[in-house]
């Protein structure tokens, strides 16, 4: 899995710096992006109304999802609403992050995913493990293994263009006889009502336009206010994400159009804990994230541990800042994630919205703590912290010790310390406290040079 993993990440990476060195201004771009994500954020609610209003006045629908719970339920009676048992799916980290596929199964609603590398992790029965490339864990052995058994398909050979093609046959038939579509969006531009899904497969592109109904479901964060705005992000996206210049499918539609694509069009506006991210002064720039992937290709944890160790739909650094936000810092495992990370800063130099993932890790590593009980290390840590706040009390702190270490002292060196402080010496000597520290030896001989 890691062999997989290193040269997956590695290749795109390579691939993603010549795409984005082509672009003289790619600076200023990124500095767009971020402006325009966060004029958006700070207007938020009411950029939101008037998507609602031009989704409408276009023959569209729009629903509010306060959690995944009520998105779930949403969508589940919207498709048996339209007499179906059965949904296509775009590739969509919303409905991942929503459980939604469970949910649906549950009700009796049998869900194919089309994206194929979505498609090979629903078959295999398992989770994705990066934003960009689900599949990305399993090679292509594995993948004709998968085929083989699960789609009765013949495979001599694992080239990946066979194995496109059994995909292939495989989903057309449900493009064409399913009637209900689920997707998630990139975008949505609040003036025009316009919902926006790039990929590059072309699965996105025949989900969004062949069945009758269609049920996007979109974060609150993905709206704009005007067309102009999305122009940076098509530069931005795919350059970060896949290394292309453009995605080759980029589709766009606004409400619904008679004679013409699906004939009922539902909008699912999902906060699910986005609202309180907003409200956070340092953490409200982790919604500017276009989910293009870039801090994970560069990231040297993901790069060992894979996406499934972040235990969340959004993996590597992203994951790292967005999932102990959106579950609110109440979720034990969600609030170790902030730790996973070496903050070497990769993440924000690649980020195309200039998301300073560090700073965010950091300031949830101080929320994280300080809502922890304390103990006998959080007592210790707070009563260094104040020790070493002042001059005074530090040097007052090592005359202390210098004066109680005597008895410890063998040789120069104290070999065992009492209590919780035997850890330390467990694996190693501390040497003794000399007579004394540097700053008094400098304070002594300014003093003697001024005598
Ligand atoms: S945090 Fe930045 S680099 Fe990472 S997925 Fe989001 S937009 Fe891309």
């Amino acid at each position: 899995m890691r062999r997989n993993l290193r040269h997956a990440t590695t290749t795109i990476r390579e691939k993603r710096e010549r795409a984005v060195a082509e672009v003289p201004d790619w600076e200023r771009l990124r500095d767009r992006g971020a402006a325009i994500k966060d004029a958006t954020l700070s207007d938020l609610a009411e950029q939101l109304l008037t998507l609602e209003a031009s989704v409408t006045r276009a023959g569209g629908t729009v629903h509010w999802a306060r959690d995944a719970e009520e998105a779930r339920t949403i969508v589940a009676d919207l498709v048996q609403g339209h007499g179906s048992d059965e949904v296509i799916k775009v590739k969509s980290i919303a409905t991942d992050e929503i459980e939604l596929n469970a949910a649906l199964e549950q009700r009796g609603i049998h869900v194919t995913e089309t994206d194929l590398a979505e498609l090979i992790v629903q078959l295999a029965g398992d989770t994705p493990s990066h934003i960009l490339v689900p599949a990305i864990h399993k090679n292509r052995a594995e993948i004709r293994a998968l085929f083989q058994r699960t789609l009765g398909a013949e495979l001599d050979t694992d080239e990946p263009a066979r194995l496109a093609e059994v995909a292939r046959l495989y989903l057309r038939e449900k493009f064409l006889t399913t009637r209900v579509a689920v997707s998630g969006a990139n975008f949505a531009v609040a003036e025009s009502g316009t919902v926006c899904v790039v990929e590059s497969e072309g699965n996105g592109r025949m989900c969004v336009t062949l069945p009758e109904v269609l049920i996007t479901v979109m974060g609150i964060e993905k709206v704009l206010p005007r067309w102009a705005d999305i122009a940076p992000f098509l530069q931005l996206l795919p350059r970060s994400s896949t290394a292309e210049r453009m995605n080759p499918y980029t589709s766009f539609w606004s409400g619904v159009t008679p004679g013409d694509g699906p004939q009922a069009f539902h909008l699912v506006l999902l906060d699910a804990g986005r609202t309180d991210v907003l409200a956070d002064p340092v953490g409200r720039q982790t919604l500017r994230c276009i989910r293009c992937s870039a801090c994970l290709n560069v990231c040297p944890v993901y790069e060992r541990t894979g996406g499934h160790a972040y235990g969340s739909v959004y993996p590597g650094p992203i994951g790292a800042i967005l999932t102990p936000q959106l579950l609110h810092l109440e979720n034990d495992n969600a609030n170790t994630l902030p730790w996973a990370s070496s903050l070497c800063g990769a993440c924000y130099d690649a980020c195309p919205v200039k998301i300073n993932i560090p700073e965010v890790l950091i300031s949830l590593r101080g929320q994280v703590t300080a809502a922890k009980p304390l103990d006998v290390e959080g007592v210790a840590m707070k009563t260094a912290a104040w020790l070493f706040a002042e001059p005074h009390r530090f040097e007052g702190a090592i005359r202390l010790a210098r004066l109680g270490q005597g008895p410890l002292v063998k040789h120069g060196a104290i070999h065992a310390l009492p209590g919780l402080l035997g850890g330390w010496t467990g694996t190693r000597d501390l040497p003794a406290l000399p007579p004394k520290s540097f700053r008094e030896l400098w304070r002594d001989r300014v003093n003697g040079e001024q005598a």
